[in-house]
């Protein structure tokens, strides 16, 4: 199965409402559709980068540029994931846009053998459960408010995002609102230093599942030091860029918990091997979330039904990011949403809605 040409498609999508973490804010979600054609069947993938590097260094302009100039030209002849995956594995970083690319070849690919992501990946359930990542508020009432909004929806776990100076005030707040029985975590986005262990430590009292990537993503081993002096359990994110870092991350006792998102190291291959290495070792792991589309949610829902993924993920219904989404929307109910069956990613994007918000189209035939 031969490429024909890929489309870089750029899509402006607003916000339900602004999403506020330690790193900044995001009113839309810009973001980039690598679209395959091969005479059999096309594929889409989404790249998750952000419109600025704050997560990681990876920017969507930046993302674009790296594919057209580099990953896009190297792809191999035949429409294969796996060497697809070789091929790109010389040039340095850039995993989001490499991810983008590698899962729209593997789409097309499933589509064209009638395979869904879930079953190709390994899925061990037809459904999953939902938690819902709740951002930074101006004050406390307004996030108890957005807090039990959620819950009235069916979420069954809640995370705060958190940063010095917005920590235990709302974590104890939404604690004693809502009761020692609710599934709640908190994500750092790396706002932290070890010398904040102390203060980090006083999270310990409010029974959190986990706390997301406290300190930078560079800081394996003061995670480790980190993980014996609180006892909230550490969950790593920015940090897991491949397998290799997360056995490192394992070894050291730098987690006990990760998360895995596809796009941060690389694709849905390399995401399935962080599992499987986790899941030997006995180490937890969820699904992340980066404000995805129609399209990469449909594909974190089938990486979120393979059997080493025993917490709630960030996988929430399309409407909390989006009125209107690119694909038919991921409806929760009772608190989960269904893994499509459908041939590759098992949806497609609605094309009236796609151009709508389509900011820019480019094709480039091989
Ligand atoms: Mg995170």
């Amino acid at each position: 199965m031969k490429i024909t040409g890929i489309e870089l498609r750029r899509v402006a999508m607003p916000l339900v409402s602004p999403f506020r973490t330690s790193f900044g804010t995001e009113t839309t979600r810009d973001a980039l559709l690598v679209h395959v054609v091969t005479p059999d069947a096309e594929g889409w993938g989404e790249c998750v980068a952000m419109s600025e590097p704050l997560y990681s260094s990876e920017y969507v302009e930046g993302a674009a540029d790296v594919l057209r100039r580099f990953l896009i030209p190297a792809l191999p002849g035949s429409a294969d994931a796996y060497a697809v995956g070789r091929a790109l594995e010389p040039f340095k970083g850039h995993p989001m846009a490499k991810a983008a690319l590698e899962t729209a070849v593997l789409d097309a690919r499933l589509r064209a053998s009638g395979e869904s992501f879930g079953r190709f990946l390994g899925a061990a359930r037809d459904r999953v459960p939902c938690g819902v990542s709740v951002g930074i508020m101006d004050s406390v009432p307004e996030l108890l408010d957005a807090v039990a909004g959620y819950l009235d929806e069916g979420y069954a776990r809640i995370k705060l995002k958190i940063k010095p100076g917005w920590d235990l005030a709302p974590v104890r707040a939404v604690r004693e609102r809502f009761g020692d029985d609710l599934l709640l975590q908190v994500d750092a986005n790396a706002a932290y230093t070890l010398s904040d262990a102390r203060h980090l430590a006083q999270l310990d009292a409010f029974g959190l599942l986990l706390i997301e990537q406290p300190l930078a993503h560079d800081d394996l081993v003061q995670h480790a030091r980190l993980a014996r002096l609180i006892g909230t359990p550490i969950c790593l994110d920015e940090s897991i860029s491949s397998a290799a870092q997360a056995a490192a991350a394992i070894a050291l006792g730098a987690c006990s918990i990760v998360n895995i998102k596809p796009g941060r190291v690389g694709g849905y291959l390399e995401a399935r091997r962080i599992h499987d290495l986790c899941r030997a070792h006995g180490v937890a792991v969820w699904c992340g979330g980066m404000l995805e589309t129609g399209i990469g949610r449909a594909a974190n829902l089938a990486l979120a039904a393979l059997p080493g993924f025993t917490l709630p993920g960030d996988t929430s219904g399309s409407r909390r990011y989006f009125t209107t989404d690119i694909t038919p929307p991921f409806v929760m109910s009772d608190g989960h949403l269904d893994v499509p069956t459908g041939p590759g990613l098992g949806v497609d994007p609605l094309p009236d809605v796609l151009d709508a918000v389509t900011t820019s189209a480019e094709w480039i035939a091989l």
